[in-house]
This record gives structure tokens, sequence and C-alpha cells, in this order.
């Protein structure tokens, strides 16, 4: 990816750096040639040349770590029946699809991202075509195809149509194959596994939340065949048997960890493993789902799954643990370009503080991606992907919903999108 070049200022601004510390006004933030110099009091600021430096005044802006979507489906377009998962394109026009994906995701202030899966194995040809400049989008973590257990939530497609899951997931019986898919994986070049340990709402009559749909053997040979290659795993966890096993397993991430009782929230802090909850989705499903068809049985399963989600989450936070935001979009009802109230979500219904959720979305979001070593605070030496935002999303956290209120989406030093490029 290409990096900016020369110095800027974001002068006299309103500025939350991710690590913890609340937003402050009268902050000033310098970077050079790509990277972070200076964070702090705009009063003690290092003097600059400013025949030379792109000075911005910041007295109406709000500067934040570019945010990362930590559950990205770069290839779900909008899906509004299970055939458009998987069966409905060809590969070459979901390729396509994606990257509008990832364009649309950095322009709404997403910076950074982890895939929690694609079709074939798009998103690691499209982490290419981002870091190439091929493309614009957010910096990706890979997944490629999922692994769930045959007969599992994600094997939808009858035998007799003889046409498999081939592109969306590795369908496996027993640890030999879980090891082999993994192996495939590896070859592919992904950088996270994702697999399919649990059921979910969305099939109520053979895989529901309650309903595991790979055993611990199973998930136990992913994980060890995963870590030998330096690859993470991560896992679809609704059911609390499901997310004990993940941990047991040595699971490096759950996504959803919906269902969790003293045990596995035990294990869980011990382990310190991080949670991205996608909870908004849920909420979308119980509102938009009867104008897509959704049954009541479905409904009624994401109902439970947003109550049980919603109460983990915030016992998650309490008690010390990590939760990434990312939220599962690209369905019909929770469509790409909403990424954003998945942050007014957790702040508005399950209670976090503005302050908490920005961490979330940025600091955490970075170690899931493990990219924490260049971006996700904004601190000296760390690359410059920020967001700058025009009003106060502390007092306001929905504005981060609309890319119009955006400045500036500044990666690697460049302003890649906002209003400030078309003054
Ligand atoms: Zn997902």
């Amino acid at each position: 990816m290409k990096t900016g070049q020369g110095k800027t200022v974001i002068n006299d601004c309103r500025l939350f750096d991710g690590t913890g510390a609340p937003a402050q006004l009268g902050q000033s933030i310098h970077y050079e040639n790509g990277k972070i110099t200076y964070v702090g009091d705009s009063a003690s600021q290092p003097a600059y040349d400013s025949t030379t430096t792109h000075v911005i005044d910041g007295s109406e802006l709000t500067v934040i770590p570019g945010l990362v979507e930590a559950h990205f489906h770069p290839t779900y377009f909008n899906v509004a029946e299970l055939a458009d998962l998987d069966i409905k394109y060809p590969v070459e026009y979901v390729t396509l699809l994606a990257a509008a994906n990832a364009k649309l995701a950095l322009e709404c202030g997403y910076t950074s991202a982890r895939s929690g899966g694609s079709l074939f194995n798009i998103d690691v040809w499209l982490k290419k075509a981002i870091a190439e400049d091929v493309v614009v989008g957010p910096r990706l973590a890979a997944n490629g195809r999922e692994i769930c257990g045959v007969g599992g939530l994600m094997d939808w497609n009858p035998d007799f149509r003889k046409i498999g899951m081939e592109g969306l997931v590795l369908l496996i019986n027993g640890p030999d194959e879980a090891r082999s898919a993994v192996r495939k994986l590896v070859k592919d070049g992904v950088e996270w596994v994702k697999t399919y340990p649990t059921g979910d709402a969305a099939a109520p009559d053979v895989n529901d939340h309650h309903t595991l749909c790979m055993t611990f053997e199973e998930m136990h040979a992913v994980v060890q065949t995963a870590h030998n290659h330096h690859l993470k795993v991560t896992g679809h966890c609704r059911a609390t048997e499901g997310i004990k096993n993940a941990l047991l397993a040595g699971y490096d991430c759950l996504e959803h960890g919906t269902f969790m009782d003293d045990e596995t929230m035990d294990l869980l802090l011990e382990r310190d493993v991080p949670v991205v909850p996608a909870l908004y989705f849920e909420l979308a499903s119980i509102e938009n789902g009867p104008a897509f068809n959704m049954p009541q049985s479905v409904i009624d399963g994401h109902q439970e799954t947003l109550d049980g989600g919603t109460e983990s989450a915030r016992r998650i936070l309490k008690e010390g643990g990590r939760i990434g935001l990312g939220g599962d979009y690209g369905f019909a009802w929770n469509p790409h370009g909403d990424y954003a109230k998945e942050l007014s979500f957790f702040v508005n219904y399950v209670g976090f503080t503005p302050e908490q959720t920005l961490m979330c979305a940025t600091k955490t979001g970075a170690e899931i991606a493990g990219s924490d070593d260049i971006v996700g605070t904004l601190e000296i030496d760390k690359l410059a992907d920020i967001l700058v935002v025009n009003g106060n999303p502390f007092e306001d956290i929905t504005l981060l919903e609309d890319p119009t209120n955006f400045y500036a989406v500044i990666q690697n030093g460049i302003i890649k999108a906002g209003f400030c490029l078309n003054k």
C-alpha cells in the first residue's frame, strides 16, 4: 500500500487515541510519510514549517483511529436467501462485488477489517489487491472458505443436486478431514480459519442456536493444524457447549459468544480470548426479517440470541474481557454500508459508553486482525490510519453511521475518502 508523502498537522481538534484515555479537546496530531509523529496537547506540539506542512484546522473536528470491522464478509452481496450465499453468481462476478464492498467499507471509515469468511478464496486476493493499490479498501486479514461438519449449519444444498458447498465451506467428518481442510486453507494463503462449532437461529429445524455442528475432536484437530502453520482459529459459537469446546480446543477468537454460563465466562477470561458479538444483526433480523419472509420461528430464535448475546457482551466487558465490533453485514436486512450501526447499537441498546465502544471498534479490532503493532490506536510511530469526523461522536455516536459526516478517511497517511476531497 502506498504511503503518504510529506507532513500533515491537524490542529486544535477533539482527539480520542484509542488507548483508554478519554477524548480531549485542544489536541493536535502530526503525521509524516505515513507515520504518526506527535499526538497530544496543541500547546506543547513541536514546531513545524507551515509553508511545507498540510495544516488542517481541527476546531470543529473529532479525530479517532480508523475503525476496524472485525467480522467482515466482503463476498456477501446483501443476500436475501441461502442460494445467494453460494451458487447464485460465478466467482468472477462475486469478486467484483467484493471489491465494491471493500471500497464502501473504507468510505465508511473502516481502514482495517478481518474477514469472517469468503466465497472461494476471494478475500485472500482482495487483500493483495488492496495492499498493492489495485482497489481501495480496509487493510484486510483474510479467511477464505469456512469449515463446518457435514449436515451442519452451512451444509444446506441437498446431496441430490450434486453441487456441494465447494465455494463457501469445506465440509468435514472427523478429525482427519478437519486437518485436511485446514491444510487446503494453508495452501490458499488465509490468516484466519473460520469454523462452525454451533448452529444458529437461522436454521431452527435441525441446526438451531443450541445445536453443535462440529465435535470437540474436530475442533481440536483444526486448532492443532492451524497453529502449526501459524494460522489463527475462530468459530461461529452460539451454544454454551460449543463455546466451551472452542475455548478448551484453543480457539484464538469467538464469533458471537452468545450463550455463556459461569464456567465458559471463567475460561474466556482466563485465556483472554476476544469475542466479536455481531449483535445488531440480530435486531436487524427481528425488525426487518418479516419484509423478507423470514419465518416466525427464525425471528423468535433471533430474539433469544439477541437477549443472550446482549447479556454476555455486557458481562464480558464488565469482567475485563475483550470485545471486537463487526457486524456480519452483507444480508439484505443488514446490508453493506451499515457497519457503524453496530457502534450505535452498542451505545444505545447494550449500554456501552461511546469511549468503550470505540475502543472495541479500534484497539481491540486491530488486536483481533493481528495489526495492533501498526494500527488501532493513535500513537507515535504507528501508521496514520485516522478517521476525522465533523462533529462530536461522543455526544452522538450515530454521526459515524453517515459518511457525509467524515472530513477525511486517512489510510497510511493518504486521504482516501471524506468531504474534504470535494472542497
Ligand atoms: Zn459471519
